[in-house]
């Protein structure tokens, strides 16, 4: 009998992948974690009944959360990464050698070491690499408390439901630009704009009420459902994202990064917002 999984993330409208091969399922201390093999898409990740991440498509996501800040930063050394238990955001962001630590804050010690256990090729050795940092905790308490600072943040959430709803407050953006170094750059997911357009609202009035400049960015993940996806972009600093391509090829091309996704113009590209997106920030 054929087995499928059946995304629950909207009440009327639902994707599907055929489950080939189950290589985990059960609920850890706070969500319900199934690890399954998809002929088309490999080994897939999906939390509380959502598409998390896939072999198949995960390039896109965590190299566009990476090297799109981490470039137009410029002089990053200090990384922070919340959430991204899979290990794939960790991945690119020790791609940058001038990075000289990486922190990663990630509530759900079962989502890492699962990962690690049937998904290897997303971390890929990055939970060996002596600058990452592992702290099991919840993200929105440790931006609240931590005493280190960073110069670039990452929040690579689940949606906001369940543990991972407290990172899309105005408090959490708060205390992620208090933990901020001057200039420094926050990158949030953000959802699909044309299924969760009060996403991107929310974010835009709760990251200005901290932040100089907020924008988005967008990538197309096949597995997320509905069209690109935006990532939100709030720093104090608006130069950080007008950079042109010269000046973007000019810091990529000595870092030797191999990619499938990012390139120079599509980082410059990636900051142009359709106009129904452009309606949502208000
Ligand atoms: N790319 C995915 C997406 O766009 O939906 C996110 C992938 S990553 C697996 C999401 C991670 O956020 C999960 O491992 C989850 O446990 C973690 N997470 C959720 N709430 C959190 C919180 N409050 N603090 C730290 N990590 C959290």
């Amino acid at each position: 009998m054929t087995e499928w999984f059946t995304e629950t993330l909207h009440p009327w409208l639902a994707q599907r992948l055929r489950i080939d091969r189950v290589l985990f399922r059960d609920k850890t201390e706070h969500q319900d974690l199934i690890i399954f093999e998809n002929e088309r898409f490999g080994r897939v990740l999906t939390l509380d009944g959502v598409v998390q991440t896939t072999e198949g498509d995960e390039f896109v996501y965590h190299e566009m959360m990476a090297h799109v800040p981490i470039v137009a930063h410029g002089a990053a050394r200090r990384v922070l990464i919340v959430g991204g238990g899979d290990g794939g955001m960790a991945r690119e962001v020790l791609k940058h050698r001038a990075v000289e630590k990486v922190t990663m804050v990630e509530i759900d010690r079962g989502v890492v070491d699962m990962s690690v256990e049937h998904l290897p090729s997303l971390s890929a050795g990055a939970f060996d690499d002596p600058r990452l940092d592992l702290v099991i905790a919840d993200g929105a308490k440790f931006v609240a408390e931590t005493d280190e600072r960073f110069d670039v943040i990452i929040v690579d959430s689940t949606d906001p439901i369940g543990p991972g709803e407290v990172l899309f407050t105005a408090a959490f953006y708060a205390d992620c630009k208090r933990c901020l170094t001057a200039g420094g750059i926050v990158v949030t997911q953000n959802g699909v704009p044309s299924l969760q357009g009060s996403e991107v609202t929310n974010s835009w009035n709760r990251l200005g009420q901290s932040f100089a400049d907020v924008w988005f960015y967008v990538a197309a993940v096949p597995t997320y459902q509905g069209g690109f996806m935006t990532l939100g972009w709030a720093s104090d600093d608006p130069a950080k994202r007008r950079h042109d391509v010269a000046t973007v090829e000019a810091r990529f091309a000595p870092l030797g990064i191999a990619t499938r996704y990012y390139t120079p113009a599509i980082h410059q590209a990636c900051f142009a917002l359709p106009k129904f997106v452009i309606d949502l920030l208000k």
